[in-house]
C-alpha cells in the first residue's frame, strides 16, 4: 500500500482488498456503477461504514447515482499497489503450507510465494505447486533481498527463532499460522491467525448467540 494509506484508519484499510475483489467482478460482468447499499450487501459491510470508508479518499459518490465501477476500480488498484508484485516467502512446507503452495493466491496477481524452506530432507529440493523447497539452514543464502513478506506454517516451537531470522534478513511483514505470540521489532508487521481458534470462535458463536439477530 501506498504512503497516503498512513492516513486512513487501519480498519478501513482491511477492507479495501474486500472492496477491491467485488468491484473487479462487477467490472468483469459490465457494470458501471454501483450503490453502497449494492455493496453493503455483497460484502456484508453495512453501507454506513462503506461510505465513511469511502470518504477517506475523498467523496467519490454522488447521491441517487451510486459509484462509478471504473473509477473505484482504478483508485482501489494504485491505493492497493496492484500493479506491484509482492515477493513471499512460506516457512514450514508441512499440511498448511503445502496447500497455501499449491493454492499461491492465484486469484490475487499481486501477491506471489517465490520459494519455501524446510528442515525435512524428503521436502528440500523438491518443487510444490511449482515453488522450490530449500533447505532453512540456507535462508540467508538463499532468500532473495525483495522478498518482503513470510508466512509461517512451522511447528509453535520453531517460530520464534524463525522471525529473528526473517528479521534479520530484512522482512518486513509475517503471516503467522503458528499458534505462538512472536516478538518482532517495531517496524515489523506480524498478522496472526490461528484457524483453530477461528473455528472455536465460530463454533462459540453459534451455540450462545444465534438465536439473535
Ligand atoms: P506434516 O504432515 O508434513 O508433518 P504438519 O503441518 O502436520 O505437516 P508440522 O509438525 O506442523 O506438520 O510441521 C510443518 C512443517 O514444518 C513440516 O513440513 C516440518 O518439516 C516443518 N518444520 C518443522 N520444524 C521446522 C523448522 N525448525 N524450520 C522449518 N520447518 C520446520
Amino acid at each position: 500500500m501506498n504512503l497516503e494509506q498512513s492516513k486512513i484508519p487501519q480498519a478501513t484499510a482491511k477492507r479495501l482488498p474486500l472492496y477491491y475483489r467485488f468491484l473487479k467482478n462487477l467490472h468483469a460482468s459490465g457494470k458501471q456503477r454501483v450503490s453502497s447499499a449494492e455493496l453493503s450487501d455483497a460484502v456484508k459491510v453495512d453501507s454506513a461504514t462503506i461510505r465513511r470508508d469511502f470518504s477517506y479518499f475523498g467523496a467519490l459518490g454522488k447521491k441517487g447515482y451510486g459509484y462509478n465501477v471504473n473509477y473505484l476500480l482504478s483508485f482501489f488498484s494504485k491505493t492497493l499497489d496492484q500493479d506491484e508484485l509482492t515477493k513471499v516467502t512460506l516457512i514450514g512446507v508441512g499440511n498448511l503450507g503445502t496447500a497455501f503452495l499449491h493454492y499461491n493466491f492465484s486469484k490475487n496477481n499481486n501477491t506471489k510465494i517465490e520459494l519455501a524452506f524446510d528442515v525435512d530432507y524428503n521436502k528440500v529440493g523438491s518443487s510444490i505447486g511449482g515453488v522450490k523447497v530449500y533447505h532453512l539452514d540456507d535462508l540467508e543464502k538463499e532468500l532473495p533481498d525483495d522478498v518482503t513478506v513470510a508466512i509461517l506454517t512451522v511447528p509453535v516451537g520453531a517460530a520464534q527463532a524463525i522471525t529473528d531470522r526473517l528479521v534479520s534478513k530484512g522482512i518486513k511483514g509475517i503471516l503467522n499460522f503458528t499458534p505462538a505470540r512472536i516478538n518482532v521489532p517495531e517496524h515489523i508487521r506480524v498478522h496472526h491467525i490461528d484457524l483453530a481458534v477461528e473455528l472455536q470462535a465460530l463454533v462459540y458463536f453459534l451455540k450462545h448467540y444465534s438465536n439473535e439477530e
